[in-house]
C-alpha cells in the first residue's frame, strides 16, 4: 500500500468538500481558545449544527473570561442543539477557572495538559494540538478509525489501537492533516453505511474492495 499516494488523493479530494467545522474555525479565527471550544462542542454533533452554534456563541464569547458572564443554564441554551448540550455547558462553565489557575489563561499545547481540561479527552486533545498549534498529533475519531481499517492500512479494533498503530507507521509529516482529510472523506464519500465505492478515488488502493472481489470470484 502506497500511503504517499493515498495521502495525495485525500488531499486533493479535501479541496472539493465542505471543510470540517474545526478547520473552518481555525481558518476564520486562528484562535486556540475558539478552536478548543469548537472541538468540545463538535463531539457527537453534526458539523452543520456545531457551525451554527459556534457562529452564535462567538458573537459574545471571545476569551475564556467571557464564559464567566453566563450561568450554566444560559450556556446550555446558547449551545443547544449540539449533542449532550447540558454536559457540555457544565464543561464550558468550568473551563475559565482551570485555564486561569493552571495555564495562565492560555490553551496548553501538550496532550497530558489538554486532557486536564473539562470535556477534553484524548481525541479532542490531539485535534486541538494538531489544528490549533500545528504540532504532530493524530486525532482518531470514528472516521479515521473506520477508513484506516477499510483501506487495510491498520487492522485494529478500537480508536485507541488505531491511534497507536498510526503513530507507528504513518509518516509524521502526515499526522496533522490526516484527521481533517479522513473526516471530510468519511462525511462525503467513505460514509459509515453505503460508502460510494464505485466512484471512489481510492478504489484501487482499498483493501475492502480487494476482499469483496476475492469473495465474489
Ligand atoms: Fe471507502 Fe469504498 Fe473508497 Fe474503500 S473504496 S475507501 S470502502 S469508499
Amino acid at each position: 500500500m502506497d500511503i504517499n499516494k493515498i495521502y495525495r488523493i485525500l488531499k486533493k479530494q479535501f479541496k472539493s468538500y465542505p471543510a470540517p467545522v474545526v478547520d473552518l474555525i481555525e481558518a476564520q479565527t486562528k484562535d486556540s481558545f475558539k478552536i478548543l471550544v469548537t472541538t468540545i462542542l463538535s463531539a457527537r454533533t453534526k458539523d452543520q449544527t456545531t457551525s451554527m452554534v459556534v457562529q452564535r456563541l462567538f458573537k459574545n464569547i471571545h476569551k475564556p473570561d467571557d464564559l464567566n458572564r453566563y450561568s450554566e443554564g444560559d450556556l446550555a441554551d446558547l449551545i443547544y442543539p449540539v449533542g449532550f448540550f447540558r454536559i457540555k455547558a457544565k464543561h464550558l462553565k468550568k473551563l475559565p477557572k482551570i485555564l486561569k489557575e493552571e495555564f495562565n489563561n492560555k490553551v496548553p499545547e501538550e496532550i497530558d495538559e489538554l486532557v486536564m481540561l473539562p470535556g477534553v479527552g484524548r481525541k479532542t486533545a490531539n485535534l486541538v494540538r494538531a489544528i490549533a498549534f500545528k504540532k504532530p498529533a493524530i486525532c482518531v475519531d470514528v472516521h479515521v478509525h473506520r477508513i484506516s481499517n477499510r483501506l487495510g492500512y491498520v487492522k485494529t479494533k478500537t480508536p485507541f489501537e488505531t491511534e497507536m498503530a498510526l503513530r507507528n507507521k504513518l509518516p509524521e509529516k502526515y499526522w496533522i492533516m490526516f484527521n481533517s482529510y479522513l473526516v471530510a472523506f468519511g462525511q462525503n464519500h467513505c460514509t459509515p453505511r453505503n460508502p460510494k465505492c464505485s466512484t471512489c478515488p481510492l478504489y484501487n488502493e482499498c483493501e475492502r474492495i480487494g476482499v469483496k472481489t476475492k469473495y465474489n470470484k
